[in-house]
């Protein structure tokens, strides 16, 4: 499974591959949400986004918007340390599949994974 990182936070992408250093996954990294279209629309067979709300640039929320208006239906995972329950729901209504809160653990990172994506990640 090929699984795109986006975070402006370098720590967040070092635990992040930590977590799925065991699995068979790979991960892409970008650094903001114009580096995550940009990924996007260079690479095949992207099975996941996970998408971090706060970057510099162009924010997650506006990365999940331009995906969505160019027709993108890669399954994307907000990452947020926003509770801010307006806020998740509009990331949902844009389309993303589901929502994270930073800081989080590798169980419910996969959990959620595996329920975007219906399959196994472990
Ligand atoms: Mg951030």
């Amino acid at each position: 499974m090929k699984i795109l990182v986006t975070d402006d936070s370098k720590s967040v992408h070092g635990f992040i591959e930590a977590m799925f250093a065991e699995t068979e996954h790979t991960l892409l990294h970008a650094y903001d949400g114009q580096q995550a279209i940009d990924t996007v629309a260079g690479e095949q067979n992207i099975d996941v986004i996970l998408l971090d709300w706060e970057m510099p640039n162009v924010t997650g929320v506006e990365a999940l918007k331009k995906l969505r208006d160019g027709g993108s239906e890669i399954p994307i995972v907000m990452v947020t340390s926003k509770n801010n329950v307006k806020d998740i729901s509009e990331a949902l209504t844009f389309g993303a599949d589901e929502y994270i809160m930073k800081p989080f653990t590798k169980d419910i990172l996969f959990e959620k994974l595996e329920m975007v994506l219906e399959r196994k990640v472990a």
